[in-house]
């Protein structure tokens, strides 16, 4: 991975955290309710890269690759949650 502002190759790998309650930031899909993202549902890791170089901070969402096949499919403009949950019974 480059730096998106210079280009620069000395990222140094990380992760957000809270230095309130020590607790890691992360990536909710936007239509997950916050009632599930408490369980872990519908929320991923968040991946942060700093550019030593620039000080530039880059994200990086930790998606595996379930969530890739399972978003792939529907390229273009994404359907809404309820879709996608009655695609998953199947
Ligand atoms: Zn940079």
């Amino acid at each position: 991975m480059k730096c998106a502002a210079c280009g620069s190759s000395s990222l140094l790998e990380g992760e957000l955290m809270d230095m309130g309650d020590g607790s890691m930031i992360a990536f909710k899909l936007k239509d997950v309710s916050m009632w599930k993202s408490i369980f872990g549902k519908g929320t991923r890791k968040v991946n942060a890269y700093g550019c030593l170089n620039c000080s530039h901070l880059q994200l990086a969402v930790d998606f595996s690759n379930e969530d890739r096949d399972r978003y792939r499919q529907f390229e273009g403009v994404q359907p809404g949650f309820l879709e996608r949950i009655n695609s998953e019974e199947e």
